[in-house]
């Protein structure tokens, strides 16, 4: 799974009505979010560009990036760098404690959170992928069941969303579809555009969607991402379907006052709605309204 965490983004000069933000990608930064998950207005992508020095100059500020070995030069209103973050592991002695840890990832634990030390938990950033305040939050409370309580709490039972803020924000939940075929699941796609959402358009806040990934088959959703103004608002119905396990098509079925934004987790659970329509099941309900109307 892929969190945008550190990238550095720069805004061009120029682009005073651009919502983003070019960016100037590290070598080092294996797996970026494609901007095209997000339909993002994105002015400008420089990926394995290495900066090499900023500048200020009478006309706002200059970065200057090394590409395909080439130096080349962008001028911005502002820059602000993802430096990125490391745990903070050293000088604990961790060694005489018998806990395992990794300098990059931090303290090494078991999906119980239990460290190699088995006395010894672990919660939040020092050893989570997830680097979230909430994430910290729910890792601490599986660490107090798991280590007074008798408990067996796994954190990949946990459906961890979270949202980047940026305008308009990106929220997700959940699987990816490509994390979903890497576990072998097969998944089918439901989206709906804010553009045809009644509420966004009167809003003026047409760009972004809500997509959905649910498990081929079967009504289980496995994922979600949703691009919009408030959407680290949104993304918690999913996420409290997603834990009661309420599926697309019962989420359809869900009254949303009119006129919300909100509407678009509901009319994709009518489009999922709609694919149970199968030949088959039109053909008798065909024979069940003439036979109605006879
Ligand atoms: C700029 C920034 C913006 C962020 N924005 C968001 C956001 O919008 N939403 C979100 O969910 N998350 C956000 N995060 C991430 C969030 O802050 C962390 O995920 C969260 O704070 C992790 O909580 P924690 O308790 O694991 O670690 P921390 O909050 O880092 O707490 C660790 C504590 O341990 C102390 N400590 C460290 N080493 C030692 C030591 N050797 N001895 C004693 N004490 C020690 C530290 O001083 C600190 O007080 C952001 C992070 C940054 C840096």
């Amino acid at each position: 799974m892929s969190v945008p965490l550190a990238p550095v983004l720069v805004k061009p000069a120029d682009a005073h009505n651009a919502r983003l933000v070019s960016y100037v990608h590290p070598p080092d930064w294996q797996n970026p979010t494609p901007a095209s998950c997000y339909n993002l207005v994105v002015i400008g992508l420089r990926l394995n560009a290495t900066i090499t020095r900023v500048e200020r100059s009478a006309g706002g500020k200059l970065v200057y990036y090394e590409a395909q070995g080439k130096e080349e030069t962008l001028a911005v209103d502002e820059i602000l760098a993802g430096a990125g973050r490391a745990p903070n592991i050293e000088g604990l002695n961790l060694e005489a404690a018998g806990v395992q840890y990794d300098r990059r990832k931090g303290v090494l634990v078991n999906d119980c959170l239990q460290t190699s030390n088995p006395h010894i938990y672990g919660a939040g950033d020092v050893c989570l992928d997830w680097k979230f305040t909430h994430a910290a939050d729910f890792s601490a409370r599986i660490v107090i069941q798991n280590a007074l309580f008798l408990g067996r709490k796994k954190a990949s039972a946990l459906t961890m969303p979270w949202c980047t803020y940026t305008d308009p924000e990106i929220a997700h939940v959940g699987l990816y579809e490509r994390d979903a075929r890497e576990r072998g699941m097969e998944v089918d796609t439901y989206v709906r555009e804010f553009k045809e959402v009644d509420r966004a358009v009167l809003d003026g806040e047409e760009d972004g969607f809500v997509k959905f990934h649910v498990r081929k088959g079967r009504d289980e959703i496995l994922g979600a991402t949703i691009v919009a103004r408030h959407a680290g608002e949104m993304i918690s119905e999913i996420s409290v379907a997603m834990a009661a396990r309420i599926g697309l098509g019962k989420l359809a079925s869900v009254i949303h006052p009119y006129p919300t934004q909100a509407e678009a987790l509901r009319q994709c659970g009518d489009a999922y709605n709609r694919t149970r329509l199968t030949p088959t099941v039109k053909k008798w309900m065909g024979r069940w309204l003439a036979w109605q109307r006879s």
